[in-house]
């Protein structure tokens, strides 16, 4: 195969982010994206992980400046989970857990109380509702341990001009797809006009017009790990709630519900399972928690699993089109991330002439690191002992933890010990040990060797979270930050 030309089919953030990145890489090739008026696009996903700000600038080098006048994204720090027995804990992108401070026998992990609900700086300051530092001139010290919350339409909006700008051709039609010995033949618009490429992506969202609907491609399910298949979706103005810096998942009667900041409204949604709850005793739940919701909450109905193979013949589907989890790690814009910038290195190491082995190799990656989000996602629901009803009952009793099973051993043995990560976890596993010691040692899972502090070391731990506790303190709030960007145009994240 001989790569020249591409069709995108699909024009949300997958197709727009694998139409940008690709024509970014490699901007000899022909890149055209199809999307349908009718269709419209999914119009949720509203927070990212780490992965988003390292994929738009420092992959592609692109600036964040225009990212911040169209996107207006706010940031992400943390998530808050009202999860398991503690009343909260913070899952950060900084590390923490596995940290070990001079003059202490453990990691952090091992002093870790409810009480001073943090592990270490960036925990303290989202404890605290606070975004960054503060220099001693009144600006942020920015650091790269954050995701975003964005609205999705504005995403959109901004990934639409970058890629117009980078020569991207944009096409409205609705098509269909006619087969071939390759895979696809030809698009068909409802004219009848064909369009041709030597690639074509499926970034078609849950539709998977190629890889599933024609392709047939088998779809693994991942329901004996995640039983929640679909979500109640909602928002208000803000009035004079503080802007946090942090996503919350909060245990819900037969879920969670996520709460995502934007700069002038506030977005939920409850995440649950139809076979333990109506969609009207959903949206009852819901709006009783959440009794400022205007309009009528949406719910969007999905399927957790994958795809077998993402890339099949002369297809390669990106997004959606492939798989879905529950946005519990807020991971699809990460997984879009993971799944475009494989594509470039794959068409740039191969000349553009990939071939079966790359192709195997493509996907042998793509789906682990799917499989990998499944089996974080499980550790979330097996050992969450906040609310005891059927729905949680089932869940402790019966999620499948399946590659995350060896290590949740581990720990049970051993206690949040970093060795386990090293040998347990791939270099590429974008959670890493303290992803998972962020959880378990949030979620207070038991472990059988307890580490007895000196009190020497005890009072070294309360010591330091003070410290980290009284800088958080002096931070700045996102309103702030926000604020200082927007006066200072050399000021940017
Ligand atoms: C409830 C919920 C919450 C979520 N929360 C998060 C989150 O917090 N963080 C996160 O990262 N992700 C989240 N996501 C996922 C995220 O929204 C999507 O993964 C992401 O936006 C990518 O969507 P997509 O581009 O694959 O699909 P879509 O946005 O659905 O785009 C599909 C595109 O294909 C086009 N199309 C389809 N069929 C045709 C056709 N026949 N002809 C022409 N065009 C066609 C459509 O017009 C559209 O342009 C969430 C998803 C759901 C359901």
């Amino acid at each position: 195969m001989r790569v020249q030309d591409i069709i995108v089919l699909g024009g949300g953030s997958a197709g727009l982010m694998a139409a940008l990145t690709l024509k970014r890489r490699l901007p000899q090739l022909s890149i055209r994206v199809v999307r349908s008026p009718e269709f419209g696009v999914i119009g949720v996903g509203e927070a990212t992980t780490l992965s988003f700000p390292k994929h738009f600038f420092e992959y592609l080098k692109l600036k964040p400046q225009s990212f911040f006048e169209e996107a207006e994204p706010t940031w992400k720090l943390a998530i808050r989970f009202l999860w398991g027995p503690r009343p909260r804990f913070y899952y950060t992108f900084a590390y923490e857990f596995q940290q070990r401070l001079p003059g202490m026998g453990r990691n952090n992990g091992f002093y870790y109380r409810s009480e001073q609900p943090w592990a270490g700086p960036v925990s303290a300051f989202v404890a605290h509702d606070k975004a960054f530092p503060k220099r001693p001139d009144g600006t942020p010290r920015f650091h790269n341990n954050h995701g975003y919350h964005i609205e999705n339409v504005k995403l959109v909006g901004w990934l639409e001009g970058l890629c117009r700008t980078f020569g991207v051709e944009i096409i409205d039609a609705t098509v269909t797809a006619e087969r071939s010995e390759a895979g696809i033949g030809a698009l068909v618009m409802e004219d009848g006009t064909r369009m041709t490429a030597d690639l074509y992506l499926d970034a078609s969202g849950f539709r998977s017009e190629l890889l599933g609907r024609t392709l047939a491609e088998p779809f693994i399910s991942y329901a004996d790990s995640l039983f929640c298949d679909r979500a109640v979706v909602g928002s208000w103005n803000r009035t004079d709630e503080p802007l946090l810096p942090y996503t919350t998942a909060e245990t819900m009667d037969t879920g969670w519900c996520w709460q995502i900041e934007h700069e002038h409204s506030i977005n939920r949604g409850y995440v649950y399972s139809s076979s333990f709850i109506s969609d009207e005793a959903a949206l009852a739940e819901f709006l009783r928690k959440n009794p400022r919701v205007t309009g009528t909450p949406r719910v969007v109905k999905f399927r957790s699993g994958r795809h077998a193979r993402n890339w099949v013949g002369n297809v390669v589907g990106i997004g959606n089109s492939v798989g879905f989890v529950e946005p519990l790690e807020s991971t699809a814009l990460q997984i879009i991330c993971v799944e475009v910038s494989t594509l470039a290195d794959s068409l740039l190491d191969s000349l553009c002439e990939p071939n079966p082995t790359l192709v195997e190799l493509y996907n042998r990656y793509n789906a682990q690191a799917w499989d990998d989000i499944r089996d974080f996602l499980s550790v979330h629901y097996k050992f969450n002992t906040r609310l005891d009803t059927p729905f949680w009952q089932a869940a402790r009793s019966d999620v499948q933890l399946h590659g995350a099973q060896f290590l949740v051993d581990f720990y049970r043995q051993n206690g949040p010990s970093v060795v386990a990560g090293a040998q347990l976890l791939h270099a590429s596993n974008s959670f890493g040990m303290d992803g998972y010691l962020a959880l378990l040692v949030g979620q207070d899972v038991a472990y059988d060797r307890r580490y007895a502090a000196p009190v020497a070391e005890e009072k070294l731990w309360h010591d330091r979270c003070q410290v980290w506790g009284a800088e958080a303190r002096q931070g700045l709030t996102s309103e702030q930050c926000l604020g200082v960007i927007r006066n200072s145009g050399s000021c940017w994240a």
